[in-house]
């Protein structure tokens, strides 16, 4: 059977180089059609790594030549003629449609790319495959970009429903096991922007080894040091980075300001330097996120629980996507430990899903 196609093939090519008509007007298998017209595009190129040829077929050129092609090269037929749009800003690629694959690359704001493909990942979230470069291909998460010509409605409302992401600021500290043992009762995952602090190597381990993101804040949180000068900012973040990377193994580039993006403090000590840091943390490959719901709970000591709740009623609003801040303290914060089960029940009854932060999460930022 297989020796009969390769020689229907063959005359086929044959008749269709001799006698200068169209292969598609040879009779040929649909799949075959398929790859020629695909083959047609040229969008092989030098860059397939070998595992993609572990299902190659052959197309035939119009002079009857055969060239080694990889059906999973081919843009849908939906997909042939659209663009990406990059709205965020930075935008991995990566190796595969889902974070867990390697990044292999960025892309920059507002530049625009070949669509290739979609797909969704093992979340249900959708990636665009995209043209990057003219040699290569890659995966960038849809609530990143969006398609030209598409309304570009909400992309994480359409993909994923809304989301929320709870951050924990300032810890760990003797409420980070509480904390831990709430969100695993009620199957949350959460972000902990840490600081540095002594004798806690279990609690930033187990912030890790219970699947949430360590992120970082600051190892002095010290304001007139690190917003004295850049220097003394990147001393400052480089030592806190390393510290979680020697105790947990996470190389972290989320990161949140102290005070946020928005801070005025820092004028105190240098002014204009916020602007400065935003443009040069992203170019050291750095994440940073502010928050759009604040518990309310830095307002003072140990504010009310009841109160912690009603500020998130508050800010959470009809927001889509929510970046909760909230601390992890200690002793000052006992309140915000007792108002977490409230603050989960309340958000899950609001339809959201929690997330834990990743460098393709969006970016809720006060500043840009
Ligand atoms: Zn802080």
């Amino acid at each position: 059977m297989k020796n009969l196609d390769i020689l229907r093939k063959l005359l086929c090519a044959a008749v269709a180089a001799a006698m200068a008509l169209t292969l598609t007007s040879c009779v040929m298998p649909l799949d075959e059609t398929k790859d020629f017209t695909s083959q047609d595009t040229g969008l092989i190129t030098e860059d397939s790594s070998p595992a993609d040829f572990s299902a190659v077929s052959v197309a035939y050129a119009p002079d009857g030549s055969t060239v080694p092609h990889n059906p999973a090269y081919a843009p849908s037929a939906a997909a042939a003629s659209k663009t990406v749009v990059i709205s965020g800003n930075p935008v991995n690629v990566r190796a595969g449609a889902g974070t867990k694959y390697a990044k292999i690359g960025r892309t920059s704001k507002g530049k625009k790319y070949m669509l290739l493909d979609t797909k969704k990942d093992s979340s249900g979230k959708k990636w665009y495959k995209i043209q990057y470069s003219s040699s290569k291909k890659g995966w960038v998460i849809s609530t990143l970009a969006y398609i030209e010509g598409e309304k570009q409605s909400n992309p994480t409302k359409k993909n994923t429903g809304k989301v929320a992401y709870l951050t924990f600021d300032d810890g760990p500290s003797i409420n980070t096991m509480k904390i831990l043992d709430i969100l695993d009762k009620y199957n949350v995952k959460a972000t902990f922007f840490v600081v540095y602090h002594k004798n806690m190597t279990k609690q930033y381990k187990a912030i890790v080894d219970r699947g949430h993101t360590i992120a970082l804040h600051s190892y002095t949180h010290d304001y007139s040091k690190i917003y004295k000068s850049e220097k003394g900012y990147y001393a400052d973040l480089n030592k806190i980075h390393d510290y979680v990377e020697k105790t947990t193994g996470v190389d972290s580039h989320i990161i949140r300001f102290p005070g946020g993006s928005s801070n005025t403090v820092s004028n105190k000590y240098n002014k204009g330097i916020m602007k400065k840091l935003i443009a040069s943390v992203r170019k050291n490959g750095y994440y940073y996120h502010d928050w759009n719901v604040s518990s309310g709970d830095a307002d003072g000591r140990n504010r009310k629980a009841s109160l912690l709740l009603q500020n998130i009623k508050k800010g959470t609003g009809k927001k889509k996507v929510i970046n909760v801040l909230m601390h992890d303290t200690g002793k000052s914060k006992m309140t915000t430990v007792e108002a977490l089960p409230s603050i989960i029940e309340y958000l899950k009854k609001q339809g959201y899903s929690f997330e834990a932060l990743t460098e393709d999460s969006v970016l809720i930022q006060h500043r840009k």
